[in-house]
């Protein structure tokens, strides 16, 4: 069963195509890595499957809502983006979080905002949900006492409080130290072992190898091709692809 689906997605910034027709559908508890040259597209994509950024075009389906971008005056529109917002939980390079507030407030802040929680309930969660990505002895560190690793993985326990039924990460490790990236991936793959589905956008290797069911080179605003990583990484049929693969390897 597709969680995502998306169809014929366009994006353009002024007389910049710079999502091209994007057609993709993402099964529950699939794992699809996004690679692909930096301006393909790759964030724009994942912005415009959260409306982040406005599609020009395209239909996008998450779960039971689906929003046609080209119908911006449908009276559901507000509220099905709402919807599909709270379903999906977007991590970023940077790890966005709240500076003035520690490493619980940060994962509470959802819960007690968008869900309307109790504060006790939203503290249990909180603390049930740091531990789970191993910070259980920093729930009171502010962001700026935790390393980069530690930042973002408290920004992987911050969307997954609101429960989503996806995950969408972009570059999630490319913002740390190269000795802090193993932490946060493997927080990543037991998430997927879990049988959450994501869609992640990275260039780490091996860890496409290891944990992608899927892996899908864009370039030029389009899907280039995709296959198992095995299928990509061994036997690229594309130009593209293979002169990508020769320079991140
Ligand atoms: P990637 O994540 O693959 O590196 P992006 O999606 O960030 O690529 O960018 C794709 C293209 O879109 C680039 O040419 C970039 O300059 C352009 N772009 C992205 N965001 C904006 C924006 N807000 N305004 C104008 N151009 C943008
Ligand atoms: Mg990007």
């Amino acid at each position: 069963m597709a969680v995502i689906e998306i169809e014929n997605l366009k994006k353009t910034f002024g007389d910049n195509p710079v999502l091209r027709g994007i057609d993709l559908s993402v099964n529950e508890s699939e794992v699809v890595v996004i690679m692909g040259p930096s301006g393909s597209g790759k964030s724009t994509l994942l912005r415009c499957i959260t409306f982040l950024e406005e599609p020009n075009e395209g239909i996008i389906k998450i779960g039971d809502y689906k929003v046609d971008a080209s119908k911006k005056n449908d009276r559901h529109r507000k509220k099905d983006i709402r919807e599909m917002r709270k379903r999906t939980g977007f991590v970023f390079q940077n790890f966005n979080l709240f500076p003035h507030k520690t490493a619980i407030g940060n994962v509470m802040e959802g819960p007690l905002t968008i869900h309307g929680a109790k504060k006790e309930d939203a503290r249990q969660l909180a603390e049930a949900l740091l531990i789970k990505v191993g910070l259980g002895d920093r729930t009171n560190h502010y962001p700026a006492q935790l390393s980069g690793g530690q930042q973002q993985r408290v920004a992987i326990a911050r969307s997954l409080s609101l429960s989503p039924t996806v995950m969408l990460y972009d570059e999630p490790t490319s913002a740390l130290d190269p000795e802090l990236v193993r932490e946060v991936l493997q927080v990543i793959k037991a998430l997927a072992e879990e049988g959450m589905t994501m869609v992640v956008v990275t260039h780490e290797m091996n860890f496409a190898k290891e944990v992608a069911d899927r892996v899908i080179f864009m370039d030029g605003g389009v899907i280039v091709e995709q296959g198992t990583s095995k299928q990509i990484f061994e036997n690229p049929q594309e130009e593209r692809t293979k002169k990508f693969l020769r320079q991140v390897e």
